[in-house]
């Protein structure tokens, strides 16, 4: 009756995401203000749009090589070396993969043998926990601290690593935090991953939405950066997530050994979208900056209504999420979210959807327009009145 008796036992002790059940309920409602989504709201930009256009028109549709177009990789190393003054070689220390994701899931793959230990910072992005399961790896969860705003610190690192971590995964700025790493605070785990040869996965994805110091990549430190492995893409930074394009960048041998994953299971992504891409990366900075810009304000507004409201927020330094502390209410966040949508239809995320120390927290995505922020913190300010 049921195909569930073929399924292998990772899958099966897999959790499905706890950021889904509140949409599939939303989905159902009518009037519903969603602030749950992690996408920006903004259009791709035009020329961006139309290079796509122009490779179809042009009869662009085939294979690219299995790393991805030479002109990509080659924007893509111009774009970090101009942004965040770190040189890799595009002939072989970058490949372009489908999304930030796809670059999750082969560096597990490539990298991990059974057992071997991977530290996450929690609260956490909801596939990283679920892929180095999958790949054979064993989470070791450190509970980042809001005290803390939400940064590793050496001591809590220390206390994670063992003879088993094979890697860090760091995300800075985080989902579903806001936490950023400045060059001080980096400076603190330098010597301790030196030590231990810790190999240091950093999903950039949120680079270019820093808010208050420039964005430090981990990479920049030269005494480890062979040890460094960078995920980023242009999902966030420019408005594509539909798009699909994702890049790494990395020790030749490492991006060398992650491409035979890739080749088999991808092939190469969408080249319309590489082609697109390309222009992202050559003559995109201005539309990052945009951005930002748009959202430092979004971000304030909502922290102050928050705080207004009587919902404890701290002030985010990165990406475009917010992350209240709700223990005032008495309430699970799960409970908090689920009568929040009940009573006034508005959808957020419950704190514990990204591990289990976000309980007390709902994660708040700003990526909506100032009047939906306006309408859903008038609902939710009737919702905590209603719970006095
Ligand atoms: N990393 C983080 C931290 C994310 O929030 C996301 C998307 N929500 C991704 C990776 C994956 O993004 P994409 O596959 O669109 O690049």
């Amino acid at each position: 009756m049921s195909g569930a008796k073929y399924l292998n036992k990772l899958i099966q002790e897999i959790p499905p995401s706890g950021i889904r059940k509140y949409f599939d309920m939303a989905s159902q409602m009518e009037g519903v203000v969603s602030l749950g989504v992690g996408e920006p709201d903004f259009q791709t930009p035009w020329h961006i749009r139309e290079e796509a256009i122009y490779a179809i028109k042009s009869g662009k549709t085939f294979y690219t090589s299995n790393v991805g177009l030479p002109e990509l990789r080659k924007e893509i190393c111009k774009y970090y070396q101009r942004r965040f003054g770190v040189s890799y070689d595009w002939q072989n220390q970058c490949m372009i993969t489908v999304g930030g994701s796809e670059a999750i899931d082969i560096v597990m793959r490539t990298l991990l043998d059974p057992g071997d230990e991977v530290i996450l910072l929690q609260p956490g992005y909801v596939a990283y926990e679920p892929l180095v399961r999958l790949a054979g790896g064993t989470p070791v969860i450190i509970e980042l601290k809001e005290e803390n705003h939400f940064k590793l610190t050496k001591e809590a690192l220390e206390n994670a690593i063992s003879d088993k971590t094979k890697i860090l995964f760091l995300n800075f700025p985080g989902n579903p935090t806001g936490g950023v790493m400045n060059k001080e605070d980096y400076e603190e785990l330098i010597p301790l991953i030196k030590a231990h040869d810790l190999v240091v996965l950093t999903d950039e994805i949120y680079a270019e939405l820093s808010y208050g110091d420039k964005f430090c990549t981990i990479s920049s430190f030269e005494e480890i950066k062979e040890q460094v492995i960078i995920i980023n893409g242009f999902s966030k930074a420019y408005s594509m997530t539909g798009w699909r394009i994702g890049y790494l960048l990395a020790d030749a041998d490492i991006i060398k050994s992650m491409n035979k994953v890739h080749q088999y299971c991808i092939m190469c992504p969408s080249t319309i979208s590489q082609y697109a891409a390309v222009e992202a990366a050559a003559k995109g900075d201005n539309d990052c900056d945009v951005h930002r810009e748009s959202f430092e304000g979004r971000r304030n507004f909502i922290v102050n209504g928050l705080n207004r409201i009587g919902l404890k927020c701290h002030l985010p330094e990165g990406a475009f999420y917010v992350f209240p502390n709700i223990t005032s209410t008495g309430l699970t966040s799960d409970e908090f979210c689920e009568k929040l949508l009940q009573q006034e239809k508005v959808a957020v995320v419950p704190g514990s959807a990204f591990g289990k120390c976000g309980e007390g927290y709902v994660r708040i995505s700003y990526a909506y327009s100032i009047d939906e922020i306006k309408e859903a913190l008038e609902r939710m300010e009737r919702f905590l009145n209603s719970l006095k």
